[in-house]
C-alpha cells in the first residue's frame, strides 16, 4: 500500500510528562529518517514530537527545508504548548497547512492563555484541529471559536487512545534519536 503521508517526529523532548503519552509504545514504531530527500514521495507531512514548538528555531529550519524540497506539500503541526520568549508563531502559522492543538490533562491556566493566542492567530482558511481532554473542557471551559477550527473533538484519552493510521508512515528525525 502507498502511504501518502508522513507522521515525522521532530523531537521527543516534551515538559508535559501526560499520563497517556503514547511515545513510549510508538518508539518501538519509528523509523529514522536517513535521507530527508525521500520524503518527497508522500503528499502530507504531520510534524509532531514530543513538542516541536518548544525548539522553535529547528521548526522554521525543517518548515523552509520541505518547502524547498516540494513547495506544494500539505503541512500539518502537532502541538500543545510554546515558549513565548524564543517561539514565532506567525512564522510558523504562515508556513503550514493545518494545526492540530491539543489541551491536555493537564492544561494550566497558561496553558489556556497560549491557547487564546493560538487561536486568535490562525488562518481560517487552514485545516485546524483542536482536541480537548475531557478534563481541560470541564475545568477551563475554553472559549472556543469554532470558525478557526475544522474539527473539535473530546477525548478522555488513555494511553490507548491513539493508533497509527493505516496510511502513515512514522518517521523520526535523526536529531531526534541523539
Ligand atoms: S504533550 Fe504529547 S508528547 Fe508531550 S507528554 Fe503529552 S502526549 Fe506525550
Amino acid at each position: 500500500m502507498i502511504k501518502d503521508t508522513a507522521r515525522l517526529v521532530m523531537t521527543l523532548k516534551c515538559n508535559r510528562g501526560c499520563t497517556y503519552c503514547p511515545n513510549g509504545f510508538y518508539k518501538k514504531l519509528m523509523t529514522k529518517l536517513e535521507n530527508f530527500d525521500d520524503l518527497d514521495k508522500y503528499n502530507n507531512i504531520c510534524i509532531t514530537g514530543g513538542e516541536p514548538l518548544l525548539d522553535c528555531s529547528t521548526l522554521l529550519a525543517l518548515l523552509d527545508d520541505l518547502r524547498l524540497l516540494r513547495g506544494n506539500f500539505k503541512i500539518y503541526l502537532y502541538a500543545s504548548d510554546y515558549d513565548p520568549v524564543t517561539v514565532s508563531l506567525p512564522g510558523v502559522m504562515q508556513r503550514i497547512n493545518g494545526l492540530t492543538w491539543t489541551l491536555h490533562e493537564n492544561t494550566s491556566f497558561d496553558d489556556m492563555q497560549k491557547f487564546n493566542h493560538v487561536q486568535a492567530l490562525l488562518s481560517s482558511a487552514n485545516d485546524n484541529r483542536l482536541v480537548l481532554h475531557t478534563k481541560a473542557m470541564l475545568q477551563w471551559a475554553p472559549r472556543i471559536n469554532y470558525l478557526k477550527w475544522n474539527r473539535v473533538t473530546v477525548l478522555q484519552m488513555t494511553e490507548h487512545t491513539c493508533s497509527l493510521p493505516p496510511n502513515e508512515d512514522l518517521l523520526i528525525m535523526p536529531e531526534a534519536c541523539k
